[in-house]
């Protein structure tokens, strides 16, 4: 079992389009263990980007991502992490395949609607920044069919 941190960046709350990306996750199976909506602080966003530090999209990625709220969500399920990234597709909008959530959603580089956790370790330490409190512990009635569980 995994848990992986998703953000639903700005232009995804701009454009009306957090309800239908979070179909994708439920459709799929995934567990809700964590949703809130927040404004990125500066220092929030040099922790969660720090890999990216010195890039030339750094700048333009940090003021787009503390520019107004966005939606983290902490999800839960078999192999959550790469299922995921699966259901997100490709980092651009005009690379990602159609039937994903960025090739259905935009053709932007930039602006590609959505964020997730792309390691077991990067997972720990993104929830960690945006869920220092810890997440809901609970169990879906349906879990025995949708974790395959006996
Ligand atoms: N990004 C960008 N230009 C680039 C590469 C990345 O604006 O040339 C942004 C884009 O929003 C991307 C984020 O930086 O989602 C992080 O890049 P990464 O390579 O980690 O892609 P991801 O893991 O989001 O698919
Ligand atoms: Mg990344």
């Amino acid at each position: 079992m995994e848990t992986t941190l998703i953000l639903f960046k700005p232009d995804a709350l701009h454009r009306g389009l957090a309800g239908r990306i979070l179909s994708r996750f439920e459709e799929k199976g995934l567990q809700i263990v964590g949703l809130k909506l927040l404004t990125m602080s500066q220092e929030m966003a040099a922790q969660h980007y720090a890999e990216h530090v010195g890039k030339p999209f750094y700048d333009g990625l940090v003021g787009f991502m503390t520019s107004s709220p966005i939606i983290a969500l902490a999800l839960r399920g078999p192999g959550a992490i790469h299922v995921a990234r699966s259901l997100m597709g490709k980092t651009f909008g005009n690379e990602a395949e159609p039937g994903t959530i960025r090739g259905d959603f935009g053709n932007s580089r930039s602006y590609n609607l959505i964020h997730g956790s792309d390691s077991a370790e990067s997972a720990t330490r993104e929830l960690g920044i945006f869920f220092p409190e810890g997440l809901q512990e609970w169990t879906p009635i349906t879990a025995p069919w949708l974790w395959d569980a006996e």
